[in-house]
C-alpha cells in the first residue's frame, strides 16, 4: 500500500508556477529519487509533500489522511509525529552537542530527557560516531554531522524521512558513504525515503528515480 501519494500538486509563488500538476507515489519503505536542474521545483515538491508548504492545489495523502489541507499548527505536528529530515548543511544546533541533537526531537515529543540521550547514544553509536556524543557540529566532519543528522531524522521512527541535497555540501566520496548510511539505516528503520538532488550518482541509491523540469515530472515512473 502506498505510504504517501500526492495528486495535482500545483504551487504559486506571485507570477511563478513552482508546480505545475505533479503526481507522486511513494510506497511503504521505498526511496524516491527526485531530480532536475536548479530552480525545476525541487524543493517545493519536497517541502509540499512534507508539509512545509501547503500547495494551492491538490493532494497529498499520508496512509489515507489527506494532509494537504491541514492547518499550519496541524502540520506541525505531523511533521514531528510522522516525518525526519535531512537537508543540506547547517540544520544541526551549534551549541548543544551531537548527542543532545538527536535527542531533541524525541524530547520534543516527550520522551523523558534520560531515555532519549541512551536512544540518541545508541543512534550514534550505531552510525559509527561511538565517543563522539559530546561533540559540537562544528568539531565533526560534514559527513559526520550529516551522520547526526541522519540519526536525528530517525530517533522518533518517521513514517518517512525527506532529505534535500543531503550530500550538497560534501565532497564525492564523502557524500557517497553518506547516501549509502542513509538509504540502508532508513530502509532497516522502515520508513520510507524521498531524497531531492542533481547528482545521478546520489538518486543511484534510491529505488526510483523521477525528473523534474519547469515544475512537471517528465522522466521515471511517478
Ligand atoms: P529547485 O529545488 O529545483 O532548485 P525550487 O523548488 O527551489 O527549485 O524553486 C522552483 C521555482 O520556484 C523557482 O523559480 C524559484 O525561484 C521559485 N521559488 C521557490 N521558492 C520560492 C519562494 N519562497 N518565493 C518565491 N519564489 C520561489
Ligand atoms: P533549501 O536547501 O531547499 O533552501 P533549507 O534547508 O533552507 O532548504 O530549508 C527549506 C525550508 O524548510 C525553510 O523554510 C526551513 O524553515 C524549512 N525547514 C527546514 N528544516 C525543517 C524542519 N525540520 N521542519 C520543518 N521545516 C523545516
Amino acid at each position: 500500500p502506498a505510504r504517501l501519494r500526492a495528486r495535482g500538486l500545483v504551487k504559486r509563488f506571485g507570477t511563478t508556477t513552482a508546480l505545475a500538476g505533479v503526481d507522486v507515489d511513494l510506497g511503504e519503505g521505498q526511496s524516491l529519487a527526485v531530480m532536475g536542474p536548479s530552480g525545476s521545483g525541487k524543493s517545493t515538491l519536497l517541502h509540499c509533500l512534507a508539509g512545509i508548504l501547503r500547495p494551492d492545489e491538490g493532494s497529498v495523502v499520508l496512509r489515507d489522511r489527506d494532509v494537504s489541507a491541514l492547518g499550519e499548527r496541524e502540520r506541525s505536528l505531523l511533521r514531528r509525529r510522522h516525518y525526519g529530515f535531512v537537508f543540506q548543511f547547517g540544520q544541526l544546533l551549534s551549541e548543544l552537542p551531537a548527542v543532545e541533537n538527536v535527542a531533541l526531537p524525541s524530547m520534543l515529543l516527550g520522551t523523558p530527557r534520560r531515555e532519549a540521550i541512551d536512544v540518541a547514544t545508541q543512534w550514534l553509536a550505531s552510525l559509527g560516531l561511538a565517543g563522539m556524543e559530546g561533540r559540537r557540529p562544528g568539531e565533526l566532519s560534514g559527513g559526520q554531522a550529516q551522520r547526526v543528522a541522519v540519526a536525528r531524522a530517525l530517533i522518533t521512527g518517521p513514517d518517512v524521512v525527506f532529505a534535500d541535497e543531503p550530500t550538497g555540501a560534501l565532497d564525492q566520496a564523502t557524500g557517497q558513504e553518506v547516501m549509502r548510511i542513509l538509504t540502508e539505516t532508513t530502509r532497516r528503520a522502515g520508513a520510507s525515503l524521498v531524497v531531492v538532488t542533481h547528482d545521478a550518482q546520489v538518486a543511484a541509491w534510491c529505488d526510483r528515480r523521477i525528473e523534474v523540469r519547469d515544475g512537471l515530472v517528465v522522466g521515471g515512473a511517478a
